[in-house]
C-alpha cells in the first residue's frame, strides 16, 4: 500500500501507514505516530529540493535533546555521559539492526550513549511501508521517532540505514553527496555501500553536540523546573 505523494520537498506527510490501514506485515506492529503537516522529517535518500533537511534535522534533534535534558533536570546525575533511551517495541523486525546500531554508536562516541528502555523512552523506532523510505521525524508534540521502511531496508544495507537514522537522533544532518565512509551520506553512495560506522568528523561532531548542545538544553530545562 502506497500513498501517492509528490516527492516530499517540505516533509509534509499524511502520517498514513499500512498498519493504520490494517493490511500488510506492519499490521502487527503499532503505527508510527501521525505526522502533522508541520512535522520535520529527514530521510535516508535525498528528496527533490530537500532544502528543508537542515531545519528538519534540527527540529528532530532538539526534540530528543529536550526530552533527555528534562529528565536529567528532574533527576540530576553526575555521570559525564548522557544516556538517550529508546524503545524498539514497535520495530520487531529490526531488533538485530537496532542492537547493532546501538553498539556501533556506543563504541564510536563518548559523550552520549544509547540504551533500550521499556518505558519513558526519549525516542522510538517504528517499522512499516512508506513511499518516502526510512526517516527520522517528530510527531509535532516534541517527540522524536525513527521510521524504518521494509523495502528500503531490503534494497540498502539495513544496519547502515538504522545507524544513519540514529545519527539524526544524535544531531547529525544529512550529507547525501558524501562518500560511503560517511554515515550521513545515507543512500547517496548507492545500495552497494554497507558502511554502518560514522567517520571521525561525524564522531567529533556528535561528541561536541552532546557536550555543549546538551548543556544548553539542560540549562533551559533547569530554568523551567525552578520556575514551577
Ligand atoms: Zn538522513
Amino acid at each position: 500500500m502506497r500513498i501517492s505523494l509528490p516527492l516530499l520537498s517540505t516533509a509534509v506527510g499524511l502520517g498514513l501507514t499500512v498498519a493504520a490501514l490494517g493490511t500488510g506485515p506492519a499490521a502487527t506492529a503499532a503505527a508510527a505516530p501521525q505526522v502533522p503537516v508541520q512535522a520535520a522529517q529527514v530521510g535516508y535518500q535525498a528528496a527533490a529540493g530537500s532544502g528543508e533537511d537542515a531545519a528538519a534535522n534540527r527540529a528532530f534533534f532538539e526534540a530528543v535533546i529536550k526530552s533527555v535534558a528534562e529528565k536529567r533536570a528532574a533527576a540530576p546525575s553526575s555521570a559525564a555521559a548522557v544516556t538517550v533511551y529508546y524503545s524498539a517495541a514497535n520495530a520487531p523486525s529490526f531488533r538485530t539492526q537496532i542492537a547493532r546500531s546501538t553498539q556501533i554508536w556506543n563504541s564510536s562516541v563518548s559523550n552520549v550513549r544509547l540504551a533500550e528502555s521499556s518505558s519513558g523512552a526519549d525516542f522510538a523506532y517504528y517499522e512499516g511501508n512508506d513511499s518516502r523510505g526510512s526517516y527520522a521525524s517528530t510527531d509535532g508534540h516534541g517527540n522524536g521517532y525513527i521510521f524504518l521502511d521494509y523495502r528500503q531496508n531490503q534494497q540498502y544495507d539495513s544496519t547502515r540505514v538504522t545507524a544513519h537514522e540514529t545519527g539524526h537522533v544524535l544531531g547529525l544532518p544529512d550529507n547525501y553527496s558524501g562518500p560511503c565512509s560517511e554515515l550521513m551520506s545515507g543512500g547517496g553512495p548507492g545500495p552497494s555501500c554497507t558502511n554502518a560506522y560514522p567517520n571521525s568528523a561525524e564522531r567529533s561532531r556528535v561528541n561536541q553536540l552532546w557536550a555543549y548542545g546538551f548543556k544548553a538544553a539542560l540549562d533551559k530545562a533547569l530554568q523551567k523546573t525552578s520556575q514551577r
